[in-house]
């Protein structure tokens, strides 16, 4: 059976013997640390979705691999009509969690990995390829999230991973035997991996020969010994310690990123997909930014739907919704998401084949999407916040409206329209407030300008991708310039 129900996922990661450190502390289980579980729930929901029978076509597909039905997020893509149900899934994801749920990463790298894998054992005949569908059909089969890392913490950014004064700010090979290699070094920013089951590691740049004790790519189960995981500080974290339903904003669902260290890591060797190829590094970066670019075309949209929605509630309750100008915003809102959905859908919709039978997106376009979502949620977020008005960052905490004698205060003093209650009003300003500004702003604000690559990547690869030679003649040739 290829599909875990939800709680068989929670229960998985309570066995799981992570090292995971928050806030200078040892956390012995994640599963139930009120900071972290949010995260977690979120990642449930890409199992809890798969067994409803309506998202069947989006959330599952038929492996060819090991012939049953998988969860999408363990699926090579067969078709471009696979790359388009990958999008339209996180979009629904985005909107049922109205945050990152975490296991886009691992599916992207799967997909890279593959074809990368393939086409390196053909120049260099390797047995990577093989390796990497021994993992593959293991994942699938148990139906596991796997983390794809890939951000090294890249100290001097002037200078290449051999280059750097410390030789671990690039991970990287320290011991090469008989079993397979010890690696050492740190990936940041690491997404959903204190909820991952496994870890496929990749280069984060193209190498040349001097780095090739850099250009490596595995996968390890994330309990690994020498493997451990600081997790990163979000706005307004600590409010999910206070126990409230209202200030966190969303109370249920988040995301999470950590710095994760490989200090003497061991990996087999049939869990090897690169150990010193170095040209191949640059391959595996592209394609891999390529398929997460795609990925903010459908998985921000999503969330963008629900702020968005909040927008709107919040117009209604501050009695505004026919005002034009209000319309006018929500509006512009839509366009911009749409646009971005736009984007994820051309890009997935315009792939082709690698020589591995997978299918991979335009990269031209997956980049034009992901420069897109550097921009467009940042108008969404600033007319979200138009919209919804000052208390959305002014407003008294949970704690006074419950209270005795402060309760009545607030409830007199922020009631918008007289049919709403103030507690619904807070709600929905505080869940804008966790969109734009709290924990989820992390994986819909500031990770759409730096997540899948900073904006500066994403205009590299326009550049390499735009053909603009072939744009010259077309202009010469109207103008009938012969030189
Ligand atoms: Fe998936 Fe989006 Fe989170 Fe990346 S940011 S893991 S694509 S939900
Ligand atoms: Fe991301």
């Amino acid at each position: 059976m290829a599909l875990k129900t939800g709680e068989e996922y929670i229960e998985s990661i309570r066995r799981m013997n992570m090292q995971i450190y928050y806030m200078g502390e040892k956390i012995d289980n994640p599963v139930d640390h009120p900071v972290l579980r949010p995260s977690l729930n979120s990642v449930r929901m890409t199992y809890d979705l798969a067994q409803k029978p309506e998202y069947q076509n989006l959330m599952t597909a038929m492996s060819p691999y090991i012939g049953e039905r998988v969860n999408r997020f363990t699926h090579i893509h067969q078709s471009t009509e696979d790359l388009r149900n990958k999008v339209k899934m996180q979009r629904l994801l985005g909107q049922k969690t109205a945050a990152c749920f975490q296991r886009c990463v691992g599916m992207d790298a799967f997909n890279a990995v593959f074809s990368t894998t393939y086409e390196c054992d053909k120049a260099h005949g390797t047995h990577y390829h093989e390796n990497f569908l021994k993992f593959m059909k293991y994942v699938q089969k148990e139906d596991l999230v796997v983390d794809g890392a890939m951000t090294d913490p890249k100290g001097d950014r002037s200078k290449a991973p051999h280059a750097q004064a410390d030789p671990d700010l690039y991970l990287r090979v320290v011991e090469r035997r008989d079993d397979g290699i010890v690696v050492c070094g740190a990936k940041a920013h690491q997404t959903g991996i204190i909820n991952s089951h496994e870890v496929i590691v990749m280069p984060t740049i193209a190498m040349g020969e001097d780095d090739k004790d850099y250009a490596v790519s595995f996968a390890v189960p994330v309990d690994t010994k020498g493997i451990f995981m600081l997790v990163g500080r979000q706005s307004c974290d600590t409010r999910k310690l206070e126990g409230g339903t209202i200030d966190v904003g969303n109370s249920e669902f988040g995301g999470v990123e950590a710095l994760t260290v490989f200090d003497h890591v061991f990996v087999p060797n049939d869990r090897i997909f690169l150990n010193g190829e170095y040209e191949f590094a640059g391959m595996l970066v592209e394609r891999f930014a390529g398929y997460h670019r795609q990925s903010y075309g459908g998985c921000k949209v999503g969330v963008g739907d629900v702020l968005i929605g909040a927008a709107a509630v919040a117009a209604d309750y501050n009695g505004v919704p026919k005002a034009s100008h209000i319309k006018d915003k929500i509006i512009e809102m839509q366009h911009l998401n749409e646009t971005l959905y736009c984007c994820g859908i051309a890009c997935s919709s315009e792939g082709t084949q690698t020589p591995a039978g997978n299918y991979m997106i335009d990269l031209l376009l997956a980049n034009v999407c992901k420069q897109n979502v550097t921009r467009f949620p940042y108008e969404i977020c600033r007319l979200a916040e138009d919209i919804a008005g000052g208390l959305m960052v002014t407003a008294p905490s949970e704690k006074d409206l419950r209270d005795e004698k402060l309760g009545p205060v607030v409830e007199k003093y922020f009631r918008g329209t007289a049919d709403v209650s103030t507690e619904n009003r807070l709600r929905i300003l505080r869940l804008i407030e966790n969109l734009t500004l709290g924990t989820a702003a992390v994986g819909y604000r500031t990770e759409s300008m730096h997540g899948a690559g900073s904006p500066q990547a994403q205009r590299i690869m326009i550049a390499r991708q735009g053909n603009l030679a072939m744009k010259k003649q077309l202009a010469k040739d109207i103008a009938h310039i012969t030189e």
